[in-house]
């Protein structure tokens, strides 16, 4: 279907505005980093379940060789990211699990590739062909989530898509990667979104990017004419402008019910930085083994965008970057919102790690918590219309039934009802701690 161009500005309800710190790298190049001594490759798939091995110690590799995978339907298999010797599979540092076995690589310095590097003519590959490419290179979902790519395009035989929606939102403080991408790369974006268009057989997508990123809009807006089944739609800046239930509604103005899925409503969501990543995969033939990420934060000498190899460890990216210049810091991967702390320099950068936030420990917001004074900003600024006032109080009163009847599951962690609350509360921490004690109650129910 032909359309005209068009260019407008939606949003959502709720939410917030947050300074965005993002001018000490949105004008800065993305460049390559230098490569590591070594990677760590966690053996673990979406879910935290554990991939097969089909590499043993001692093996020599070359970068983009497949290492581990698995025989589960929500998995994706992983690459070696640099060419060397397998030295260890062991238990190492996660920065999410704490602990994971591990895959590590000692580098030849060669970087030798393990693929052929072929252009291919996607067009002439059906819609299957070009899922199972997207599934043997291991693509994930890049904006964070990990969540395996040729699943989200495995689409059900009773449920009808018929838009695709590219995130380009990139609403956390700080990160500008998918701004860096939009700019450097538009038409590695656009044929990215031809080929998706092509695996779900429909003919319309929107680029969904904010406000805030007009130089981007512009070089979007101008590839767009090119690409009559490509909107590219304005939205207002807006926290979590991003996240794919206020995106789905803010773009096309349907409501994702509770407990179900963007499918349900006809659409797929992917992050723009997995678009370009299927555009490697489907037309180079390059599994996933690197990816870009944003290094920021007032305690980095030398912020930076930079492509890295998945696995590097947090010490050779924070040495690429200068250094820290403040004694005690800390860091998220992630931005600050709904970023992990870590605090281990070892641990790798992981496929769904958008950026490296360095910040002064005095940043860090230290008040402490008071009572609720019932002001109600929680509830005004929640994007998915909870309580967070209520759920705060029902999981200090241990009132665990109460708390499916106020949704607690539908709450996605944004952190904006914690960020407005005046005395401090910490709701998310909280909201967590509830959803741990509904999941062990399942857990114990279903024994
Ligand atoms: S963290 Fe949960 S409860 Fe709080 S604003 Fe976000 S979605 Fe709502
Ligand atoms: S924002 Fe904080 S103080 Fe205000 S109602 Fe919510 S929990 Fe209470």
């Amino acid at each position: 279907m032909k359309r005209d161009l068009f260019t407008f500005k939606k949003t959502f309800a709720g939410g917030i505005h947050l300074p965005d710190f993002k001018s000490s790298t949105s004008n800065l190049t993305i460049e390559d980093s230098s490569l590591p001594q070594k990677v760590i490759l966690p053996l673990l798939s979406y879910g935290a379940k554990l991939l097969n091995t089909q590499v043993v110690v001692g093996e020599e590799v070359k970068t983009g060789q497949l290492i581990a995978t698995s025989n589960e339907f929500i998995s994706a298999p992983i690459y070696a990211s640099i060419s060397g010797r397998i030295t260890e599979i062991t238990d190492l540092p996660h920065p999410d699990f704490g602990e994971a076995k591990s895959i590590v690589i000692e580098s030849d310095s060669k970087d030798e590739k393990g693929y052929n590097l072929k252009e291919r003519d996607y067009r002439s590959l059906s819609s299957d062909e070009i899922r199972k490419i997207i599934k043997d290179s291991g693509i994930v979902g890049l904006g964070g989530a990990s969540f395996p790519t040729y699943v989200k395009f495995t689409i059900p035989e009773d449920k009808h898509i018929d838009s695709f929606i590219i995130n380009l939102c990139e609403c956390e403080p700080y990160l500008t990667v998918d701004y860096r991408i939009a700019l450097e790369m538009p038409d590695e974006i656009f044929k990215g979104i031809e080929v998706v268009l092509k695996i779900l057989n429909i003919e319309d997508a929107y680029i969904a990017i904010e406000d805030n990123k007009q130089e981007a809009i512009d070089v979007l807006n101008e590839k767009a004419k090119a690409y009559p089944q490509v909107k590219v739609v304005v939205l207002r800046t807006k926290y979590p402008q991003g996240e794919e239930k206020q995106l789905i509604r803010a773009v096309l103005k349907r409501v994702v019910p509770k407990g179900k899925l963007p499918l349900d409503v006809g659409v797929v969501v992917d992050n723009v930085q997995t678009v370009l990543a299927i555009y490697e995969a489907v037309l180079f033939n390059k599994p996933l083994y690197e990816r870009i990420i944003t290094v920021t934060g007032e305690a980095i000498k030398e912020p930076k965008n930079l492509r890295v190899r998945i696995g590097t460890p947090l010490h050779h990216i924070i040495k690429e970057c200068g250094g820290i210049t403040s004694d005690e810091v800390e860091i998220i991967f992630g931005g600050p919102m709904m970023g992990t702390a870590v605090d281990n320099l070892e641990v790798p950068i992981l496929a769904g790690t958008s950026g490296v936030l360095v910040l002064p420990k005095r940043k860090i917001d230290l008040q402490t918590e008071s009572p609720c004074i019932r002001c109600g900003r929680c509830v005004e600024v929640c994007p998915m219309r909870l309580l967070p006032t209520e759920i705060n109080k029902a999981v200090e009163n241990k009132q665990w039934d109460l708390l499916d009847e106020l949704n607690i599951s539908e709450c996605i962690e944004c952190g904006a009802c914690a960020y407005i609350c005046p005395s401090k509360i910490p709701l998310v921490k909280r909201i967590k701690e509830g959803k741990e004690v509904l999941a062990k109650r399942k857990v114990k129910r279903n024994r």
